[in-house]
């Protein structure tokens, strides 16, 4: 009989385990299933590209099913889980709830948002972890301006061209930057707004934005951001969040219609259904080959799992896409050495290099202990995106998106209902 391999989730993690297990077992040795909310991986560093608009949403995300042969794929919810029994609950698309049995279980769940108790976070605020939220937020932006625009208030017209941003990792800056070039484009056609001119803030709690570069690249950044009027706060928290303004910890009130939360990320609720271990943040306890701790088939990778950093004694990895998919592809062979092929061997991955792009064909980027900065950066960021992409179809895309931006600009239409099809009228009366 065939070995059952489950994947929980489908994003970086769960997706390079899958193609690398195709790869590693025989088609007739083990059945993989790969369970994930939708039919695409995620392909996240390149969202702000999207809310940005120099990227069609669909072309930052990856269809599994094209890109996996020999890969089951169940669309649907993980709702929890017995690996004393080898279970897992799943809701599938369709409504149904099965049990999945398996031999072996990888958990690759990611993470969602990290939420404070901040009065009106949770009412006012919108994230930057979906292809949803990212779209919205491209939307909210040209929504306000034509708001904005028919205001004859200089007060209200201020709220809706105030856009604050809480968080300067990775997702915050890059967000920020995109939506704000986005943003400096698409207010040339309002010229109301264009007269009142817009506020962007980026406040972080930490005392330098983006702790995930070198000080120097961090404060280029900063530096960058600041000679185009965007105003960053360091060391400053939100205290408060209305419809209307968010007050900042030093007690100054930004108008704001657009407060977006990018402030670190937790484990996916699911992945505390599971019956496993979990560390004081909420992530699988997991040993260096990232198999969980009091289990023997059970695995888990990604920003789900503690596994520890070789890096930096006594912590686990950081969340990020470059971890996930080392361990997918590491996790995969550690699966195939429990099922009798290979060796077990522990995950030994260091940060080779980081990037990240600033807007205006801007970055700033690490490789290999060289630091980049301005148009070279930029260029071995969208370089690197482009070669990590899976499929070339995928590639294509990315680089007819990238190059009709930068000869036409980016597109400012807002087709806020795609995707909810307009209800049909009551039926016309035949005779009359
Ligand atoms: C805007 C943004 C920019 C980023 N930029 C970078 C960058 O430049 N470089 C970098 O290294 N990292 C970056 N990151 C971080 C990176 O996205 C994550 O570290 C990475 O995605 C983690 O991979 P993962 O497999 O653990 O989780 P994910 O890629 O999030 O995948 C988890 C999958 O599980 C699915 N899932 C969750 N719960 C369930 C459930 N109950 N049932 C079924 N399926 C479920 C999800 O739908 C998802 O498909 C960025 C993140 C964001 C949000």
């Amino acid at each position: 009989m065939a070995w059952r391999i489950v994947i929980a989730g489908g994003g970086f993690g769960g997706f390079y385990a899958a193609r690398a297990l195709e790869r590693l077992l025989k088609a007739n040795s083990a059945e993989v299933t790969l369970v994930n909310e939708a039919n695409f991986m995620l392909y996240t560093p390149l969202l702000p590209g999207a809310a940005g608009a120099t990227l069609d949403p669909r072309h930052v995300v990856v269809p599994l099913r094209s890109q996996l042969q020999h890969t089951d794929l169940v669309i649907g919810e993980v709702t929890g889980g017995d690996p004393a029994h080898c279970t897992l609950g799943v809701k599938r698309i369709d409504g149904e709830q099965i049990e999945l049995v398996y031999d072996q279980l990888v958990v690759a769940l990611g993470s969602v948002s990290r939420t404070l108790p901040i009065p009106g976070l949770a009412e006012h605020a919108t994230g930057l972890k979906s292809l949803s939220d990212a779209t919205a937020l491209r939307n909210r932006v040209l929504t306000c301006m034509d708001i904005a625009e028919s205001l004859k208030d200089p007060a209200k017209r201020a709220e809706y061209l105030g856009f604050v941003f809480v968080g300067a990792g990775y997702a915050g800056v890059e967000g920020l930057a995109e939506l704000q070039d986005f943003a400096a484009q698409a207010i040339e056609l309002y010229p109301r707004c264009r007269a009142e001119g817009m506020r962007w803030a980026l406040v972080e709690a930490k005392d330098r934005i983006m702790q995930e570069v070198p000080k120097g690249l961090s404060e280029f950044a900063a530096r960058e951001l600041r000679t185009r009027g965007i105003s960053v706060r360091t060391e400053t928290t939100v205290k408060e969040i209305t419809e209307r303004d968010a007050t900042l910890s030093d007690g100054e009130r930004i108008p704001a219609r657009t407060v977006v939360w990018t402030a670190g990320v937790k484990p996916s609720p699911a992945v505390g259904k599971l019956g496993l271990l979990l560390d004081r943040s909420g992530r699988v306890m997991v040993d260096r080959t990232m198999r969980v701790e009091g289990f023997q088939h059970v695995w888990a990778i990604g920003d789900c799992a503690a596994v520890p950093d070789p890096a930096r004694q006594g912590q686990a990895c950081p969340p990020t896409a470059q971890h996930a998919i080392r361990q997918g592809r590491l996790v995969a062979r550690n699966v195939a050495a429990a099922l009798g092929n290979g060796r077990m061997r522990r995950f030994r991955y260091r940060t080779k290099g980081v990037v990240a792009e600033l807007g205006h064909n801007k970055a700033v980027a690490l490789t290999l202990g060289v630091r980049w900065r301005g148009l070279p950066a930029w260029f071995i960021a969208r370089t690197y995106h482009l070669l990590l992409m899976p499929g070339m179809g995928r590639k294509l895309r990315l680089l007819v998106d990238w190059n009709v931006a930068l000869l036409f600009g980016r597109d400012t239409s807002a087709p806020g209902r795609l995707g909810s099809p307009t209800p049909l009228q009551e039926g016309d009366d035949l005779d009359g």
